[in-house]
């Protein structure tokens, strides 16, 4: 277990080994950031977004919270997606859940831990506009799998529906809103089947990538 102080050490390790490797590479980022995608991700310490796509500092702008919600309101929230898409143009918004997430196993026990309580609402919101998905019954591990795959559709789908990205796709501007989930006992992000490229699109995209979720393809393996 790294001490505080190993931290230290380890970024200036960091910062020798990326200079080494490509002389200026800190002066030229300090100048500008041109990142092309965004990442909205849960703020679990075992998904670290920019090591799991291999992107380096520089190449993805993130936002990271418990449970990966998007909430209509949430100004922390849109203020960094409104940098992203009217500022720095990125062109793909990425939503990341993940299975074995604490939030989303929270939300669907109805644990309670305190004020995140309030926030993770939300995805009980998500659990029971789907009340259909989870049958009287199901496994508490498939439930939250399941939960976690469906709220990720369901904050892709809120994306969507900020002024933020209709305003984008209305006035041409390239931008693709993506759902993925990742697993933490392999290490491998899987696409949802929901990509949202215009305005207009997800009122038939949304559906039908629900009904994936119902008949999951080969992901049983990874909950
Ligand atoms: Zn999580």
């Amino acid at each position: 277990m790294a001490d505080v102080s190993d931290l230290l050490a380890n970024n200036r390790r960091w910062a020798r080994q990326m200079n080494e490797h490509e002389p200026g590479f800190f002066n030229r980022l300090a100048r500008q950031q041109a990142p092309r995608y965004m990442w909205i991700g849960c703020a679990d310490s075992r998904v670290p977004a920019n090591q799991i796509v291999g992107l380096l500092p520089g190449e993805m702008f993130v936002h990271r919270n418990v449970a990966n919600v998007v909430v209509h309101t949430d100004l922390n929230c849109l203020s960094v997606l409104q940098f992203a898409v009217d500022v720095l143009q990125v062109e793909h918004v990425i939503v990341c859940g993940h299975y074995g997430c604490g939030g989303i196993q929270a939300a669907w026990k109805k644990t309670e831990l305190g004020l995140i309580d309030n926030w993770l609402h939300h995805v009980q919101d998500v659990a029971e506009q789907h009340a259909d998905l989870f049958p009287r019954g199901i496994d508490d591990a498939e439930a939250v799998a399941r939960l976690a795959e469906l709220n990720v559709l369901s904050q892709v789908a809120n994306v969507c529906r900020t002024t933020i990205v209709l305003d984008a796709w209305r006035r041409a501007q390239p931008l693709a809103v993506h759902g993925w989930i990742y697993g933490l006992n392999d290490g491998l992000l899987r696409d949802l089947g929901l990509t949202v490229t215009r305005d207009g699109a997800l009122a038939a995209a949304l559906p039908r990538a629900i009904a994936g979720l119902a008949a999951p393809h080969g992901r049983t393996d990874q909950r």
